[in-house]
């Protein structure tokens, strides 16, 4: 028996992506392509056990409330949390503690084993600095991914008890060193030609270790999409990043 799967922001460019990928699968239906000016009733009248939501910040935390509170699971790709917008997804669970809540800040699964490796490889090296490339069109900076990298580099490094990382500067035009999350500089490019790619540079005594990944065409998201509507049910509660789904071990 397939998966029925209702998708929120289906004409948007990663909605319609996925009504595509998932129409291309045999265990998983989409059984709702819901955009702006439909009503969210069709969540509930298709039957859906999965709602994707690719919509937009203004518009996702009302999806979520609806889906959860109706015992629908989620699957978010749409940007723009917060813990405060994390601890209302766990209140609207408490209520419905059955259903599954995943936010995946980036579904690329490349994009995922970079952020892991990085973390994992941050314990070894005295320095690390992330250097994240966009198109011109992207609004926001540093990327999602770039400072989720860096909050995991954080976590990672303070697990080891690894000391500040070396830096002379003393004087410096405003933005030349990046934007510091914790310990890490996130330095963001913005490049016509670019689509989306991230560098993580580590370096130590004698060595570097550069761990970049370039996302070049959104069908590239669709894997860990698919992968986050199969595993959204069975694990109950909210998720943050799909590594969480993965064998990383
Ligand atoms: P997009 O092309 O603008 O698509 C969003 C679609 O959702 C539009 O058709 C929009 O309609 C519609 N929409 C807005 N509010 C809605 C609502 N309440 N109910 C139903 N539909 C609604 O944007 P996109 O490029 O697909 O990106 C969507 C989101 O995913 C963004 O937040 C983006 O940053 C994120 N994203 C995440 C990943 C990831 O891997 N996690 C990857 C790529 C993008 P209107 O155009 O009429 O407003």
């Amino acid at each position: 028996m397939s998966i029925k799967v209702a998708v929120l922001g289906a004409k948007g460019r990663m909605g319609s992506e996925t009504i595509k990928a998932i129409t291309g699968t045999q265990d998983l239906e989409v059984v709702a392509a819901i955009d702006i000016d439909d009503t969210l009733d069709q969540l509930v009248s298709s039957g859906a056990q999965v709602v994707v939501d690719f919509t937009h910040p203004d518009s996702v935390m009302g999806n979520l409330e609806f889906s959860i509170k109706h015992g629908i699971s989620v699957v978010v790709g749409t940007t723009g949390f917060n813990e405060k917008k994390f601890q209302l997804v766990n209140s609207w669970l408490a209520l419905n503690p059955k259903v599954g809540a995943l936010v995946a800040p980036n579904f690329g699964l490349g994009a995922v084993l970079m952020m892991q490796f990085a973390a994992k490889a941050s314990k070894y090296f005295e320095s690390v600095e992330i250097v994240e490339l966009h198109h011109p069109a992207k609004v926001d900076a540093p990327s999602g991914t770039a400072f989720r990298t860096a909050e995991l580099i954080n976590e990672a490094r303070k697990g080891a008890n690894k000391s500040a990382m070396p830096d002379a500067t003393v004087s410096q035009m405003p933005g030349a060193r990046g934007a510091k999350i914790g310990d890490v500089q996130i330095h963001s490019v913005r490049l016509r030609g670019a689509v989306a790619h991230q560098e993580v540079i580590l370096g130590d005594v004698g060595e570097t270790l550069s761990i970049r990944h370039d996302s070049i065409d959104r069908t590239g998201f669709m894997p860990g999409v698919l992968l986050g509507i199969r595993n959204v049910s069975l694990h109950p509660g909210l998720t943050v990043g799909l590594e969480n789904y993965m064998d990383l071990s």
